[in-house]
């Protein structure tokens, strides 16, 4: 999908700073709300302290601001012939919001950190809230309100506490119906079965996403191979940088964090490939970027994107100089191929596909 940068003035009054899982601080702007192409923009995003600066953007300023695909909308000047008189910069702040600690900043990131790492509120629920999201641990009947109020209760500190709550805990919650409380714990328990590499990415390692997270789950096989790994060993592997690896050693260097695995370890969630997974997966397609498009004889969609993946391709949503491939099923969408034509991408039938694995 393409998207059409608009732009238009608004009056910024404020910033508020949000604080992340990973405690990187995000500086927002608060705007005069307005209505822009039937939404309501009432926020745009102010990056970081050096952005601020850069845009010296102030309070009261009327500013320009780019609606592109981003969900938040980004400040990309000032109209300084509207700027009133008494106008200061912006003083970024130096305490985080939530925990009241001195924020740092380290060499080379732009990002300012609470460094509380288990003691921020924010970065604590934040780190429950991506645990049992739809891409990691998926738990059904547990949402971001559910965990805050968990929390508040005092009932978790962080995820592993989840495996440990009781239908008897949760029931004299407020809203919290003895359906909704049953729902939660059949949520956590079949969470067991998810899958290693979905569960390291859900442990929230700094820099790990979802697709390190499966390289190094299907690299390592299980979570003791990753724990012992050094720095060499993680930048051997393919796609892992510098950044990652030594976000990965300090992660496993933290006995809180020890602590915390081997309690999930003992509540039997999967910390290792299901061999069946690993028989199935080649390197065939390694170095293969593809893009898949219509409608398929012999597979669904997400079946055709998980063998590509399983046999070491990439799938990713459009067609760039990148893509090896298109996989033309039935009512291959007319934009795609054209674009795919211009760029002299081959396009092929799921039959040739299939070929490719044998
Ligand atoms: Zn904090």
């Amino acid at each position: 999908m393409f998207f059409i940068p608009i732009f238009f003035n608004e009056t910024f009054i404020d910033v508020i700073y949000q604080v992340g899982r990973t405690g990187a601080i995000t500086p927002v702007a608060n705007l005069d709300p307005v209505e822009l192409a039937g939404t309501i923009v009432k926020r745009a995003s102010l990056h970081n302290a050096d952005q601020i600066a850069k845009l010296d953007v102030r309070i009261n300023d009327t500013v320009f601001v780019e609606k592109g695909g981003e969900i938040i909308p980004k400040i990309v000047g000032v109209d300084l012939s509207l700027r009133p008189e008494d106008s200061v910069p912006v003083k970024y702040i130096t305490h985080c919001p939530d925990c009241g600690t001195k924020l740092v900043r380290k060499e080379g990131d732009a990002k300012h950190y609470c460094p509380n790492e288990f003691g921020c509120p924010k970065q604590i629920t934040g780190k429950i809230i991506h645990f049992i999201s739809r891409k990691a641990m998926n738990i059904d009947g547990l949402g971001e309100e559910t965990v805050e109020l968990l929390y508040q209760n005092k009932l978790i500190h962080n995820y592993a506490d989840l495996y440990e709550l009781k239908e008897s805990q949760l029931i004299p919650l407020e809203r919290m119906a003895e359906k909704s409380a049953k729902n939660i714990i059949a949520g956590l328990e079949a969470s067991k079965q998810i899958g290693f590499e979905k569960v390291l990415f859900a442990l929230g390692i700094r820099y790990v996403g979802e697709t390190v997270a499966k390289k190094l789950a299907f690299h390592y096989k299980n979570i003791d191979n990753l724990m012992q790994a050094s720095y060499e060993d993680l930048v051997n592997v393919d796609e892992i940088g510098e950044i990652i690896a030594r976000s990965v050693i300090d992660f496993f260097k933290n006995p809180i964090n020890i602590e915390i695995i081997s309690r999930l370890r003992s509540y039997g969630l999967k910390f290792a490939i299901d061999e069946s997974v690993y028989e199935n997966r080649t390197e065939k397609l390694k170095g293969l970027n593809f893009v898949v498009s219509g409608v398929f004889e012999k597979f669904s969609r997400n079946e055709l994107k998980k063998t590509i993946e399983d046999n070491g391709g990439k799938v990713t949503g459009s067609i760039s100089k990148k893509t090896s491939y298109i996989i033309a099923g039935e009512n291959m969408g007319p934009s795609k191929k054209e674009k795919a034509e211009k760029l002299n991408i081959p396009i092929i039938s799921e039959e040739e596909f299939l070929k490719m694995l044998e």
